[in-house]
């Protein structure tokens, strides 16, 4: 029997990662001790008293069946304090919050509520990969808006051809950013709210990494901006505030309807989200901070340990403000990231990842994430030295 792939399976882009996987495999098989600064997961674990109330709510047989497909309402309601506390933003809690099983989820299957079959969504490039596969898996097109270093990682709108504008449904947006660590202002998202309207796009804003932030830097949530909630809608994760990439939590706020379309999908894929999880939820975003400052603290210190031994090194590499990512031009004599990170891996044993594998403007850059310990950032700095 032959079996064949979808069309859309066949459509995805390749996984450009795949050599990079294969070579660290290679390397560690062969006994090597790799500095790898290639990980995207935070390495501490999630704070104690979220497990404590897992333990709890995982003993309750209450909690033992099918949960609400909206998510309990106690999450929601946690959300919203969160939300106002955090931005000052009002939502409904039964209207305008929509709890995820982590935010790729929502965030890959939205396009099935609102692309049909050669929309186009404008996709941000480098960028998060869900973005460009949700909308090929759901039948649309990404149209590629480089995020160049000059323009400070932010999309210019002004070049998109009017043929995609009128065919276009999504414009993904993600601040702070993963991989470039670029923050935006208030007022670029204000631009996003005006383009936004202007041309019927829906806007999706993905932030993640709000909350590892540095010097005292907020960044702002897209919702704040006037007419935010009239085009738009904003995903947020438990995965990185707390820790907690392995849980699956997340949401999605903002506009009623886009909401609802999502809420439609979802209905017919999931059934909800353990409950024990939400409850632990709650406990994350309703209890103690002090947690997340001192990871952001943690982040800060590993940060500045690279990046002035980078910069030592002859690099030149700007402090992000946010995320837990440095993203980092090729020294003077290298052109391609992957030759690049292959280099680094063989011959010092140091895994980062190609800036090319988040699409084509992340060439000339690789992304070191800082999930490492101050110990093995000292020792990459060490080997660094004996190959740049
Ligand atoms: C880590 C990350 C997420 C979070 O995903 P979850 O599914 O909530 O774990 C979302 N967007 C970006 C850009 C990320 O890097």
């Amino acid at each position: 029997m032959k079996i064949l792939l979808s069309e859309r399976l066949n459509k995805l882009p390749p996984y450009l990662f795949a050599q990079i996987d294969k070579a660290k495999r290679e390397e560690r098989a062969k006994g090597a001790d790799l500095v790898d600064l290639g990980i995207g997961d935070p390495d501490q674990p999630t704070p104690k008293h979220i497990i404590e109330k897992l333990y709890t709510a995982a003993r309750d047989p209450e909690n033992h069946h099918y949960a609400l497909d909206q998510g309990m309402d106690i999450l929601r309601e946690a959300i919203k304090k969160w939300y106002k506390r955090r931005f000052k933003v009002s939502l409904s809690h039964d209207k305008e919050i929509l709890p995820l099983i982590g935010s790729k989820e929502g965030i890959s299957h939205i396009p099935l509520a609102f692309i049909n079959k050669g929309d186009y969504s404008l996709v941000p490039d480098p960028c998060y990969p869900p973005y460009k596969g949700g909308t090929i898996l759901a039948g649309g097109i990404p149209y590629i808006l480089p995020l160049k270093e000059e323009n400070e990682f932010l999309p210019d709108f002004s070049h998109i051809p009017k043929k995609v504008l009128t065919k276009a449904k999504f414009l993904f947006l993600n601040y702070p950013n993963n991989p470039t660590s670029a923050v935006a202002t208030i007022s670029f998202y204000k631009d996003v709210v005006r383009f936004a309207k202007k041309h019927n796009i829906i806007v999706l804003h993905d932030t993640a990494y709000s909350e590892i932030n540095f010097d005292g830097y907020k960044p702002p949530s897209f919702l704040e901006v006037a007419g935010a909630k009239d085009v738009g809608v904003e995903f947020h994760s438990l995965s990185k505030t707390y820790n907690m990439t392995g849980w699956r939590i997340g949401w999605v706020c903002g506009n009623q309807k886009i909401v609802a379309g999502l809420a439609k999908v979802k209905a017919n894929m999931d059934s909800g989200i353990f409950s024990a999880i939400q409850i632990a939820a709650v406990e994350a975003l309703s209890g103690p901070q002090e947690y997340v400052d001192a990871m952001c603290r943690l982040y800060s210190q590993r940060r500045d340990l690279l990046i002035d031994g980078l910069n030592d090194l002859g690099w030149q590499v700007d402090k992000p403000k946010a995320t837990f990512y440095v993203w980092a031009r090729l020294p003077k004599k290298h052109k391609s990231s992957i030759k690049f990170a292959k280099m680094l891996l063989t011959r010092a044993h140091i895994v980062v990842t190609p800036g090319c594998g988040f699409g084509d403007s992340g060439e000339g850059y690789v992304r070191m994430a800082l999930t490492a310990n101050e110990d093995r950032i000292k020792e990459a700095i060490v080997r660094f030295k004996k190959v740049i």
